[in-house]
């Protein structure tokens, strides 16, 4: 159930302004009114990133920027459950995992507020040439302007914090553009970071039309770098609109697990049951595929099944709900299409593949054919498919057989062939002996192939939003 209706202005130039116009956020579990937030246009956008070069044009210093994430970090454990409510309400994502982000974000604001800190430049050995002898060369690194940030809403606090937190720490005032269905969350972090006291005009956030807003991200020349993080589809188009700014991008993935028969199968199964359903698939490296070695398979899926069978589906505000609903009624439809294209050709459904009242129950699928929408696109739902295969090679073609390539994962005892593997697995990331769910915000975090082209996580971040600029001494 979701909570009371809460009512929330835009942030611009540090003004909470009301628009005229408002945008309704609606529980994806029953459809109730949990909050309504001013709805902005393109007027809206140019005037925050107005706001937003002003404020660049005051620099705050690293000691008082990485104060300010500091305060954050600790506003954000302090209020740690508003945040997991809010989440929960707005994204439908069980408590459980609400909570999970809400603590999560804490973390990318502290460790954003390391990298504020240690933001410094290269001493360039300039006697290493002749043409260098006489001089001092030194890099610094200078803020790359104001930041565009548009965030998804499957993690509608802590992807906002890993826009915001190393844009702040590198020196950026950042306009964002939260997800229509999720912009409490943004809004609420940008409560705290004002208490926390960041000054006017260095976090705007706009809500509303994501084309019109969009569109002033992508043509004003102030805004030098867009942070996306979403789906591929938008986030290419994006980039090819702005071929002269940076624009990173963090999209989805089919995530592929393999189990070779050496594993710890029981450990395997638990791991991969809790991460193939966690926030009912919606998680861009859910575990999706997973390729179990043929004389483990029985064995496997004797594990597996009665784990996910166990998992609680029902009200995303219960504490002992595993999985809720999918973002929007459509979405769950689109997903149970997918099944049924997977069963016309020839697929088995193991479990799930139905409703629980409104919602949608973990769907184990077998005899997948690779080129089943389960088997090699994005199902951004509670469904997995597992199958059998015979060698390492065979195992490492059809994970690699997708689009993208953001985290894969391998469970084996074999170190060698766990290597093998990481080597040869085309993503951004490869977890040994576990689900390639996992995520610490310090982490390089991103991926190759259509998942992108960036890394997150603020050390990596604060590098991509940042200059280096070469000063040259005569001595
Ligand atoms: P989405 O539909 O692409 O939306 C993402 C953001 O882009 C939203 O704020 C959306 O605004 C905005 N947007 C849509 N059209 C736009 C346009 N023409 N110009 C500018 N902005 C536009 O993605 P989603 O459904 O929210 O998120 C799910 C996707 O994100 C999945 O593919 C998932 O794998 C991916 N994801 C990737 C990562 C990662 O780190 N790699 C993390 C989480 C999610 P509106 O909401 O107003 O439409």
């Amino acid at each position: 159930m979701a909570t009371t209706a809460t009512e929330r202005k835009l942030l611009v130039g540090g003004q909470w302004i009301e628009t005229g116009d408002w945008l309704e956020v609606l529980s994806p579990y029953d459809g109730s009114l949990v909050g309504r937030v001013a709805k902005g246009g393109a007027e809206d956008a140019r005037r925050a990133v107005d706001a937003a070069a002003r404020a660049m044009g005051d620099p705050l210093p690293a000691h008082e920027r990485a104060a300010i994430l500091d305060r954050t970090a600790q506003l954000v454990t302090e209020r740690a459950e508003e945040i997991a409510r809010t989440i929960s309400s707005e994204a439908g994502k069980p408590m459980k995992a609400a909570r999970i982000e809400a603590a999560r974000a804490s973390s990318t604001f502290t460790m954003a507020a390391v990298e504020a800190r240690k933001l410094a430049g290269d001493a360039v050995p300039m006697d290493a040439s002749p043409a260098g002898v006489g001089k001092l060369a030194l890099t610094l690194r200078i803020p790359i302007g104001v930041v565009g940030a548009i965030s998804p809403f499957n993690f509608p606090f802590n992807l906002v914090a890993h826009k915001v937190a190393p844009a702040l720490a590198a020196g950026c005032a950042v306009v964002l553009k939260p997800a229509s269905q999720t912009p409490l969350s943004a809004l609420l972090l940008a409560e705290l970071e004002t208490e926390a006291g960041l000054p006017p005009g260095w976090l705007n956030v706009v809500c509303g039309s994501a084309a019109e807003i969009g569109d002033v991200l992508v043509e004003d020349e102030r805004v030098t770098l867009i942070t996306f993080t979403g789906s591929a589809g938008v986030g290419w188009k994006l980039r090819e609109r702005a071929p002269r700014k940076r624009v990173n991008l963090e999209l989805g993935n089919a995530t592929p697990v393999v189990v070779a028969a050496d594993a710890d199968l029981e450990d395997a199964a638990s791991r991969l049951a809790a991460n193939a359903f966690s926030f009912a698939g919606q998680s861009c490296i859910s575990v999706q595929r997973i390729y179990v070695e043929r004389r483990a398979y029985d064995a496997f899926l004797e594990r597996f099944l009665p784990k996910v069978e166990a998992l609680v589906v029902g009200d995303p505000a219960d504490d002992a709900t595993d999985v809720g609903p999918l973002i929007a009624a459509s979405e769950r439809d689109r997903v149970l299409e997918w099944v049924d294209e997977a069963k016309a050709t020839g697929a088995r459904v193991l479990t799930g593949g139905e409703l629980a009242g409104e919602l949608l129950r973990p769907t184990v699928i077998a005899d997948a054919r690779p080129d089943a929408k389960v088997a090699c696109d994005e199902v951004f739902g509670p469904v997995c498919t597992v199958t059998a295969y015979d060698t390492l090679d065979e195992a490492i073609a059809l994970a690699n057989g997708t689009r993208y390539g953001l985290q894969a994962g391998v469970f084996t005892r074999d170190v060698k062939a766990a290597l093998e593997a990481a080597r040869r697995l085309e993503f951004g990331g490869v977890t040994i002996n576990e689900a390639p769910t996992f995520r610490a915000d310090q982490m390089p975090y991103g991926g190759i192939k259509d998942s992108g082209n960036t890394r997150e996580g603020p050390a990596y971040a604060v590098s991509e939003m940042t200059e280096e600029r070469l000063v040259v001494v005569q001595l």
